[in-house]
């Protein structure tokens, strides 16, 4: 059975379409020092449940989504277009 992914521009769509690009976390400030940044581009948690991940709809409108998905049963909750999630702090 095929998942299906809900783009915010397309509508559902098939997870093949889709590039996960990892966890939609927090980007360090201007000023931050080399430790904040080797956490934020090394270090990931081993979440259990709802997670924010970037998927990139590559074969359809190529625009970057924040999609939340339940890490243990895969189950896809909400997505959202990248920058309305940048300005509304759901990946800040
Ligand atoms: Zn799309």
């Amino acid at each position: 059975m095929a998942s299906l992914v809900p783009c915010p521009h397309c509508g559902m769509r098939p997870k093949e379409e889709f590039t996960i690009k990892g966890a939609a976390i927090a980007r360090p400030g201007l000023h931050a020092g080399s430790k904040e940044w080797m956490d934020y581009v090394y270090l990931r948690g081993n979440p259990f449940g709802a997670y924010d991940e970037y998927w990139h709809h590559t074969s359809g409108c190529r625009r970057w989504l924040v999609v939340t998905r339940d890490t243990v049963t895969h189950e896809i909750s909400a997505s959202c277009d990248a920058t309305v999630a940048v300005k509304t702090g759901v990946a800040a």
